[in-house]
């Protein structure tokens, strides 16, 4: 067995045709369960990953299947980070469970909350002490702010691989993780761009520390759970100055993390973390002792095909 590749997973969620769209005119097609295998019509090419969730799937099959093991590996000790990668308007904050969790329809429950429910399940049923503690932060122009604090207009130093000051906040529950969720998301900067009037431009990095004692040895495990920004190109959202350099730092933190995974994958040993912020930040978590999860969000619109695509050859690259 391979233990590296074990390590990092690539999942693809198909967004469901939301507004009775046509289903027919679909440009991709799950061709194959096991191994599972999608066609893109247009170019009649096939991609394999490690997962492909229909877009029938719901929140409870995407997090057993691509998540739920892996946040085990963080009580023993260990670092585990999902990525949400995708076009704006794909699911990425959706599946990751990030936006408001006002309503609490529990099928609607993305990643976020079920991992914490998972994290404090045992905790709850006092087995076992531990501590857990959250940051949340976001990376917007390559500079990190801290989601945690109210009016965080200045951004946070990162020296060498760690960033300064970053609040932690001991939580007790998931209650008062994902109030903490809640106050994060009130901070975020969001652009308007032609393509989705509340597009992320900016990535958000939710972070539950987790540190229990084993046989008196203090055991700590990070579980980074990433909401990236859209990965559609700048000319594409009609984005001009501000917006532009906004575009181009997006693509650069998006590239290195493609970059950085793939490398790992392929055992390469020069991992170019200092290529974007998001990359050195996330440094201790990215590498060969940690597990690593991309779950690709993409659409089966015809008029999406290149982003899809482009989407698609991004996860594929990082396998
Ligand atoms: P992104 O974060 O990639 O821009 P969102 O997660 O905001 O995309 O999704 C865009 C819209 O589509 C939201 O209203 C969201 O609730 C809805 N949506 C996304 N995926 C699904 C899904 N699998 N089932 C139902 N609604 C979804
Ligand atoms: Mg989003």
């Amino acid at each position: 067995m391979d233990l590296r590749k074990d390590r990092i997973k690539v999942s693809v969620r198909i967004k469901p045709f939301l507004n009775c769209q046509d289903a027919s005119t679909a440009c991709l097609h799950i061709i194959s369960k096991e191994p599972p295998v999608l066609l893109v019509a247009e170019r009649a090419q096939t991609y394999v990953f490690d997962n492909i969730f229909p877009e029938d799937v719901n929140q409870e099959s995407v997090y057993v299947d691509a998540v739920k093991p892996f946040v085990d590996y963080v009580k023993k000790g260990f670092n585990y980070t999902v990525f949400a990668y995708g076009q704006t308007g794909t699911g990425k904050t959706y599946t990751m469970g990030s936006a408001s969790q006002k309503s609490k329809d529990s099928v609607h429950t993305g990643i976020i909350p079920r991992a914490l429910k998972q994290l404090f399940e045992e905790v709850d049923n006092s087995n076992i002490e531990a501590k857990i503690s959250i940051s949340f932060s976001e990376v917007y122009n390559e500079k990190v702010f801290d989601l945690l604090l109210k009016n965080n207009k200045s951004p946070l130093p990162v020296i060498g691989f760690t960033v300064q000051g970053l609040s932690k906040k001991h939580v007790k529950s998931v209650f008062e993780a994902i109030e903490l969720l809640e106050t994060g998301n009130s901070n975020r900067h969001v652009g308007e761009t032609k393509q989705n009037l509340n597009s992320s431009r900016s990535h958000g990095i939710f972070t539950v520390y987790y540190t229990t004692k084993n046989g008196g040895k203090e055991i700590s495990g990070e579980l980074n759970l990433v909401d990236l920004a859209g990965s559609e190109r700048a000319r594409k959202t009609g984005s001009r100055g501000n917006t532009f350099q906004e575009g181009v730092n997006i693509n650069k933190g998006l590239l290195s993390i493609g970059q950085v995974i793939s490398a790992l994958s392929t055992k390469s040993t020069h991992i170019p973390y200092r290529q974007s912020t998001i990359t050195s930040i996330l440094q201790a978590s990215l590498n060969v002792d940690n597990y690593i999860t991309l779950i690709a969000c993409v659409s089966a619109k015809m008029e999406d095909a290149s982003e899809t695509l482009q989407t698609l050859d991004f996860a594929h690259r990082a396998k």
